[in-house]
């Protein structure tokens, strides 16, 4: 079973690939500075995940998941994802604030417990930030969505958010942009870097950058 660190360079070359696809390789360079560790230290990782049958690693050029990598990867997105889900649904804990504690309960919650809580949670396919939950034996549901800073003027609604800083989640509760809103993306201001949004049930108009905006993923209304 891979160990706790394991886990998290699994997670972390898996959300490389999730945007550069499936066979390409990943540098490690950004593997490491992902995870804050020196390059030097992810290099050493690599070549023990190789040797674990983890990973295709191709020193100098990066690294990607083989299939038994990937199938870790998704086990323990899995496990992190019902545990936000449980940390929302059942203990009502506030989605900008389940993201730290999912980091560590990830690697120690056992296999009956967390049966026991998609049960509760009635399986679940999303997580409280939109993202899809990889089932038991890693089937996910690609939900095409498109990054919210590379779309045109029109109406959307938010599938998810990729980023895990509770200040960003905060402030995008405060805005009411939260998973299945809908809204109109008004204007692209790019002089400016700025979207503008009319987001239903707002007041005012959410300005929001286009940095912030590569956070959030949207499917067409
Ligand atoms: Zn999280």
């Amino acid at each position: 079973m891979p160990t706790s660190t394991v886990e998290n360079y699994l997670k972390a070359i898996w959300s490389f690939q999730e945007s550069l696809g499936r066979n390409e390789l990943v540098s490690v360079g950004a593997v490491a500075e992902k995870l804050s560790v020196a390059p030097g230290t992810a290099t050493t990782m690599m070549n023990q995940m190789k040797k674990q049958g983890l990973v295709v690693y191709v020193p100098r050029r990066g690294v990607r998941l083989n299939d038994e990598g990937a199938r870790a990867a998704l086990k323990v997105l899995r496990r992190h994802r019902l545990v936000e889900t449980f940390l929302v649904e059942v203990m009502k804990l506030d989605w900008a604030e389940v993201h730290e504690d999912a980091e560590v309960l990830e690697h120690v919650v056992s296999d009956r417990l967390l049966d026991r809580m998609d049960e509760m949670l009635d399986h679940p396919t999303y997580d409280p930030h939109g993202a899809p939950i990889p089932g038991p034996d890693g089937q996910m549901v690609v939900d095409g969505a498109a990054v919210l800073a590379d779309c045109g003027v029109g109406e959307y609604v938010v599938k998810s958010v990729c980023e895990d800083e509770p200040s960003f989640l905060q402030w995008l509760s405060g805005q009411r942009l939260l998973p299945g809103t809908r809204f109109l993306l008004t204007e692209r201001d790019l002089q400016a870097g700025m979207l503008v949004l009319d987001v239903e049930g707002a007041t005012e108009l959410v300005r929001i950058s286009l940095p912030s905006a590569r956070f959030l993923r949207v499917v067409t209304a």
